[in-house]
């Protein structure tokens, strides 16, 4: 087992859901944890909770992924041994309405885009030469089901998480011959403020897409990304492709009643 102690890890999106759990898995397995997002009221609790949880070193940056020039500064102005990241957890990200493709919001496009793509790639552009000049590091993209098929509205956001596979391929091809390593994990239907963020806070609406059934939980996934970190140094894990019992392809969940 390739040990997380003295590691720093950093994940993107973490004042709620996946990312939050993520933190909460690497902080227990021993890491030191960098916790970004937007919010800072909600980030800072978050930290709080899991540093307390843990006893884990945490610290924590208020970060837009979508904000190149800011990924930038937040990424080079960490304090001492926290800019060697160990592993980078590339986990912001969102679904915005479930409006077909041609129709999408030019808000909801860009938003759908700017954080699940671009906002990936400035991010892993700022933490990945390190890596590399270090030859040691790990980047974990929190791909989706949806890299795998579409179903209907949800046109871009399934466009993003193909785009987010893709990307996952080829880094792994872009840092050939060193020593670093990349995987996605994908999971499917995940109860977090995934669908009250699609759906604008309409929680009732939210609500309804875990309706009778049992989705995965954050922390299944914070374990699979857990498992892949810390396989020995020479497995790379590619991909995670995941889902609850309940659900069998994209739109195929069933239902208790
Ligand atoms: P969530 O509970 O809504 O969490 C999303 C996180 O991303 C929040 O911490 C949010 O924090 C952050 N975020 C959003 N926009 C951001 C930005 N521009 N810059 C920085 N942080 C940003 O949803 P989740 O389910 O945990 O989603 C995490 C990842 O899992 C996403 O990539 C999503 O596509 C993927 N995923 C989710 C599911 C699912 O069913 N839940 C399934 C497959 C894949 P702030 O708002 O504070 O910035």
């Amino acid at each position: 087992m390739n040990t997380l102690n003295d590691s720093t890890v950093c994940v993107t999106g973490a004042s709620a859901g996946i990312g939050r759990a993520a933190a909460e898995a690497f902080a227990s397995a021993g890491a030191r944890i960098i916790m970004m997002a937007r919010r800072e009221d909600r980030l800072e609790r978050a930290a709080r909770d899991v540093a307390g949880a843990t006893g884990a070193d945490v610290l924590v940056r208020v970060l837009d992924v979508t904000d190149r020039d800011a990924v930038n500064t937040v990424f080079a102005s960490l304090p001492g041994a926290w800019k060697h990241i160990d592993v980078l957890i590339n986990n912001a990200g969102k679904a915005l309405g479930l409006a077909p493709g041609y129709a999408t919001t030019p808000e909801h496009l860009d938003g759908m885009l700017d954080t699940n793509v671009k906002g990936l790639v400035h991010v892993t552009g700022a933490v990945l030469p390190g890596m590399l000049e270090r030859n040691r590091g790990h980047v974990i993209n929190v791909g989706s089901t949806a890299g795998h098929w579409v179903y209907p509205g949800g046109t871009v956001y399934c466009a993003t998480k193909h785009a987010v596979r893709a990307l996952n391929e080829g880094l792994k091809m872009d840092v050939h011959g060193s020593a670093v390593r990349v995987t996605s994990v994908s999971p499917g239907l995940v109860e977090t403020e995934f669908s009250l963020v699609r759906f604008e806070g309409d929680r009732e609406k939210a609500e309804q897409v875990y309706a009778n059934m049992t989705p995965l939980r954050a922390e299944d996934v914070a374990d699979a990304m857990l498992w892949a970190a810390t396989r020995p140094p020479h497995v790379n894990i590619s991909e995670i492709l995941m889902m609850c019992v309940d659900q069998s392809h994209a739109t195929m969940v069933h239902r208790h009643v």
